[in-house]
């Protein structure tokens, strides 16, 4: 950040006073400009028949890699919701409700990416601008090294284990 956006003053980097951290500080307005993670919500759809949807990403980064749905929550949205949100956007797959079963945290990227698992409906899906391809994948089919993310990859082995280790919510950091 270079200008303020509330007044368009250059701002400096540095410690507020009473703080512990160096912010982006406008001495011109005041404001301190906070910068803090986002939170990327996610789905791991499954069929009716147990295969798990993913998504050939259609933009970058990672374009051409498979991932699951997801993307960056809206202001207006629950985690859940926004989770739904994307899942429909990027595959078309429509669901009402979905289980947290994972959270992992990135600091290097500032961000928390929440998992949902959710079961379609039907095996209606599609294509979309965002996905080239969506397609439903055994567990031995699923394309490891062509994972577009590392918590992709994370939370796919979380969900793959919860048969045999029972539920539980992964809950985790990554490098990047
Ligand atoms: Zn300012």
């Amino acid at each position: 950040m270079n200008f303020c956006s509330a007044c368009g003053q250059p701002v400096i980097f540095k410690i507020p006073e009473g703080d512990n951290r160096p912010r982006y500080v406008c001495d011109h307005c005041q404001t301190i400009h906070y910068q803090n993670p986002r939170a990327i919500t996610l789905t791991l759809p499954i069929a009716p028949d147990g295969r798990i949807l993913l998504c050939k990403r259609n933009i970058e980064p990672q374009k051409n890699y498979w991932t699951l749905p997801g993307g960056f929550m809206e202001n207006d949205e629950s985690t859940l919701q926004g989770a739904l949100r994307e899942t429909w956007e990027e595959a078309r797959v429509k669901a009402d409700t979905g289980e947290l079963f994972a959270v992992i945290s990135v600091p290097k990227w500032h961000q928390v990416h929440l998992f949902y698992r959710i079961q379609m409906p039907d095996f209606s899906f599609a294509a979309t601008e965002e996905s080239s391809e969506v397609k439903l994948f055994n567990e031995t089919e699923i394309p490891w090294s062509s994972l577009a993310f590392k918590t992709v990859e994370c939370a796919l082995k979380h969900y793959l284990e919860l048969p045999k280790a029972g539920f539980s919510v992964l809950n985790t950091s990554l490098s990047g």
